[in-house]
């Protein structure tokens, strides 16, 4: 019953269901679960001189006058007027059937709703108790819920009433009784029904409290079976001839960073156990997780297996084969790259090498993924940027593959504790939180539009010293309903003036892979100095020569997102500088935000702020995938009981009872069983 659709519930028609289906709402199941974003405690009274249009207020006073009126286009309505001894305020009903007559001089009542102005300080539509009739019901504490367009409180609040009485009892007990016992509750049934209808808003926010522990428990129970599951599987133990790692360390052109050498450490000693290796590698851009990719490939392919790497885009993937190769094949470990743009005669060539295993390495993009790339002895598989894909495509390469892969994914977007909790809790974790050393100082200004010809002047400044510049826009191209400058608009604006003589190229997402590449080669060859881009340039694109980065509108740019694009400069030994050009319309709020980059380049701190402003999906490129769709519980006020959840998992193997709960919840299984 609880995954019945919502639209067969009486009252509710096609259009009604639409609504609800925008608040996410598609089954009993969803509408038990609506939890209300606050309650109004119609006991805090605010006198009528205190009331500010355009906010929810209760008032309690005594009604003086009540009639109809009539409007020019001949709808009528009914007015009342209410007094308390600072004021009077209007009330208007355009249906009133059932409260004129009750509405009448002398009697008290309490009114909440939102003040507008409207001839006068006015509620349109208030909800009422009345305050003489004895036996009246009214709940002095309503829930107040998410709405969309066309619903109301009174609609919500009616119809989560009604699936209550006739619904809550069919939810199943989820925590353990003791658990329950000890938040003050004693089933299931009651903290639902309290989370709705609580007798004080304090009892409202202990159940939402429950309800948040529940889903964080059903999630941790999940990551805790896949654990498991993996740890029966049977994996690769890796043995290299003695010497081959040193040796490839010993090749490379700089010594490995502490953090570095402990994170190769936890690998090395993962690929020699018999069970597969699923460990993250995070580190902020810029801290050197590739060289610690292709140390891995080595152990890999010395031990006689093949190793695959994956990354978001096809400029990150050239990257990556590039300089992985560079390192590996001095060892005699043959590298290929695979991506949507590769021709049809050497994605034949590089198929077969993999089938005959004359090919060690495959690097590429998603096109690694289908079905008739065949890599008979992958030993390892390297996910770069792993946010940017599914977890499902990430367990496809793995699954039905006896024994099972080494795996290892790589992020450098920093994520907190309680995100990486819910992320990655089922593997494990090694952090780069050293950054290589040489490095140059990247310094942030926040500037003011009417700055820009000074931010100009110092780019010239510094192309003129040989050095390089991204320009980074919000969109790729003019949009009519969006007054921004756009990357295509900007670039032919921009060749045109005294950053031509550099060579300026435009990189933008919409454009075609041969193309990307070849602006990207040149720009890192040196041919052209300035790249005009979007976005598309935030993952791993490795210019040590860069050294301006010049982002308009930053506003529109979430803090991780910006952090991430500031990576791009300040790789080489020269000192960087980062220009956020505010637009004219950002306000205050978004000038705060933009300060805590100039303040800070630690990644961890940015992405804790970019959390509690904008809340976990939007915490730069987690969005797509990765972050379960909570509706109850928070990341970031809930993070206490996200431990509490993760110990009553570790302690349990409850995940069978919970499969199905978890299908209701997060609508179907989003990490594969595996
Ligand atoms: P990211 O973690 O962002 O992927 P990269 O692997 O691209 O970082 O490394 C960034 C730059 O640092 C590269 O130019 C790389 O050659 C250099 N690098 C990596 N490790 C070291 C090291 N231990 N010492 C000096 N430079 C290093
Ligand atoms: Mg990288």
């Amino acid at each position: 019953m609880l995954k019945t659709d919502v639209r067969y519930l009486k009252g509710i028609g096609p259009a009604r269901g639409r609504q609800l289906s925008r608040l996410g709402i598609e089954t009993i199941f969803d509408l038990l679960l609506h939890v209300p974003r606050g309650y109004n405690d119609r006991r805090i009274i605010t006198p009528v001189s205190d009331l500010v249009p355009g906010e929810e207020f209760n008032v309690s006073g005594t009604v003086v006058s009540s009639g109809y009126l009539r409007a020019r286009n001949g709808k009528s309505r009914f007015e009342a007027i209410v007094r308390d001894n600072t004021g009077e305020l209007k009330l208007t009903f355009f249906h009133f059937k059932y409260i004129a007559g009750r509405l009448i001089p002398d009697v008290r009542i309490i009114a909440s709703g939102r003040i507008d102005y409207f001839g006068g300080i006015s509620i349109v539509h208030p909800e009422l108790i009345f305050l003489d009739e004895k036996d009246s019901d009214a709940r002095l504490v309503l829930p107040v819920y998410p709405l969309t367009a066309g619903i109301t409180q009174g609609v919500l609040r009616k119809l989560i009433e009604t699936v209550l009485d006739e619904f809550v009892s069919e939810m199943p007990e989820l925590l353990p009784p003791d658990v329950l016992d000890s938040m003050g509750f004693g089933n299931r049934g009651e903290v639902i029904c309290r989370v709705h209808f609580p007798d004080n808003p304090e009892e409202g926010e202990r159940a939402r409290r429950v309800l948040a522990l529940e889903e964080f428990f059903v999630h941790q129970a999940l990551l805790k079976h896949v654990r498991t599951e993996a740890a029966e599987r049977s994996g690769i133990k890796m043995i290299p001839p003695a010497g081959s790692l040193s040796e490839f360390v010993c090749r490379l052109p700089y010594s490995l960073t502490g953090a570095q050498q402990k994170a190769l450490d936890s690998i090395a000693a993962d690929l020699e156990q018999s069970l597969p290796m699923r460990r993250l590698l995070q580190g902020d851009v810029g801290s050197g997780k590739t060289v610690v990719a292709a140390a891995a490939c080595s152990i890999c392919c010395r031990s006689g297996y093949q190793a695959v790497i994956v990354a978001p885009t096809e400029v990150l993937a050239s990257q990556h084969f590039r300089t992985i190769s560079g390192m590996l094949e001095q060892a005699g470990i043959r590298c290929g790259l695979l991506t949507g743009g590769t021709k049809v005669s050497d994605r034949r060539n590089l198929l077969e090498s993999l089938l005959d295993g004359s090919l060690d390495v495959i690097i590429g993009t998603h096109a690694v993924f289908e079905d008739r790339v065949v890599i008979p002895e992958m030993g390892l598989c390297i996910i770069d940027e792993q946010h940017k894909f599914g977890v499902e495509q990430r367990e496809k390469l793995l699954s039905e593959r006896d024994p099972s892969p080494h795996f290892l994914l790589m992020s450098a977007t920093p994520i907190p504790r309680t995100l990486a909790m819910t992320i990655y809790g089922d593997l494990d974790i090694s952090v780069l939180d050293e950054m290589p050393p040489g490095r140059g100082s990247t310094t942030t200004r926040v500037m003011k539009r009417d700055a820009r010809n000074q931010v100009y002047e110092f780019l010239l400044d510094r192309l003129r010293n040989g050095e390089r510049a991204y320009i980074i826009y919000p969109l790729r191209e003019a949009s009519e309903d969006l007054d921004l400058k756009d990357a295509a608009t900007s670039f032919e604006v921009l060749k045109r003036g005294p950053l031509g003589e550099f060579g300026i190229g435009l990189l933008t997402g919409a454009m075609k892979p041969e193309k990307k590449l070849e602006v990207t080669g040149k720009f890192v060859s040196g041919e052209i100095s300035v790249l005009v881009s979007t976005t598309v340039v935030e993952v791993g694109l490795d210019v040590p020569q860069a050294t301006v980065m010049v982002v308009t509108h930053a506003e529109r740019f979430g803090l991780s997102q910006l952090h991430q694009l500031r990576g791009r400069i300040g790789r080489g030994d020269r000192d960087s500088w980062c220009f956020l050009m505010k637009g004219d319309d950002c306000g205050a709020e978004g000038a705060r935000r933009l300060a805590i980059l100039a303040l800070t380049n630690d990644g961890f701190r940015i992405s804790e702020q970019d959390l509690q402003l904008r809340g976990p999906g939007e915490v730069a490129g987690i969005r797509q995938h990765g972050v379960p769709a909570f509706r109850i519980a928070s990341l970031i006020d809930d993070s206490d009981l996200l431990e509490m959840a993760a110990a009553m998992a570790s302690g349990s193997n409850s995940w069978e009872s919970l499969k199905n709960e978890y299908e209701l919840r997060f609508g179907g299984l989003d990490i594969l069983e595996i």
